[in-house]
């Protein structure tokens, strides 16, 4: 019984989130000033109250209404032990927004955070969930879409679900790298110093402790916006030192990002919209 559930939560499929081709303005990972990108924002023609689907089967497990921040959002939770959060929409779909209604009703309040139980909102993959917009901190009409695990909120690249709805056939480049030499730990092409080096060349030589930054940008079809680049790899006389991969984010816990306020070991890291 357990292998023919899996088998059939693997099999969950996920479709585009809207009836346009999906083109981003943003993708999962990416710098922004104050915080990491925690979903992709897709494109919506300039304009609002674009039809917003459910990207899989599942049921609308929460509402969250905001006057910024995410502004009218929607969480749907799917069998397979992921939910789909969609944000800055304009209007809820008539039966979620009924819902939502008799809610601020009945509490004599506009901002909401509604959580709903398996039954009473059931969506299909494709079924229309709400209008796009630009509401809460949104700064153009846009869909904010993000996967998250249910039980955990680690935060997943939507593309690895909709890798199929996009078409992405320009590679990424590395403009140039930032050197930072350990103080007498480290030395970089001669230097100790901190300095800006471009790929002018094959090879590079380093010797000790030497941390990088580099400066890189991906690029998709048929957009001019720049995007983050999800993979990284240092390699030091062909062996590989460092590897980055944002396809997975873990959300901070509260008492992480307490330890992280008293110790210099734990950083804090932000993701958002
Ligand atoms: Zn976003």
């Amino acid at each position: 019984m357990q292998f023919i559930l899996s088998l059939f939560l693997s099999a969950l499929s996920f479709s585009s989130p809207v009836h346009i081709p999906v083109k981003l303005a943003g993708n999962f990972g990416e710098p922004r000033p104050n915080h990491f990108h925690g979903g992709i924002d897709v494109k919506t023609n300039h304009t609002v109250n674009l039809g917003v689907y459910s990207i899989a089967d599942g049921y609308v497990s929460a509402a969250i209404v905001e006057l910024h921040g995410d502004g009218l959002a929607l969480i749907v939770a799917h069998p397979n032990g992921h939910s789909s959060y969609y944000l800055h929409l304009n209007r809820y779909a008539p039966q979620i927004s009924a819902s939502v209604q008799r809610w601020q009703y009945k509490h004599h309040k506009f901002t909401a955070d509604i959580r709903f139980q398996p039954g009473e909102l059931p969506v299909k993959r494709g079924q229309l969930i709400g209008l796009s917009g630009n509401t809460g901190a949104s700064q153009g009409p846009h869909l904010h879409l993000e996967i998250r695990k249910t039980a955990t909120s680690t935060m997943i690249d939507p593309l690895i679900f909709l890798n199929k709805t996009i078409d992405d056939h320009r590679p990424p480049i590395i403009h140039s790298f930032k050197t930072y030499p350990q103080p007498s730990k480290g030395i970089f092409e001669r230097s100790a110093e901190s300095r800006i080096f471009s790929f002018n060349r094959e090879t590079f030589t380093a010797w000790g402790k030497v941390g990088f930054a580099v400066r890189a940008d991906d690029y998709m079809d048929d957009v001019s916006n720049t995007f983050g680049v999800r993979f990284m790899k240092l390699y030091c006389d062909g062996k590989l030192v460092f590897a980055s991969d944002a396809t997975v984010f873990r959300q901070p816990t509260t008492e992480w990002l307490t330890r992280g306020a008293t110790s210099n070991t734990i950083s804090t890291v932000k993701f958002g919209s």
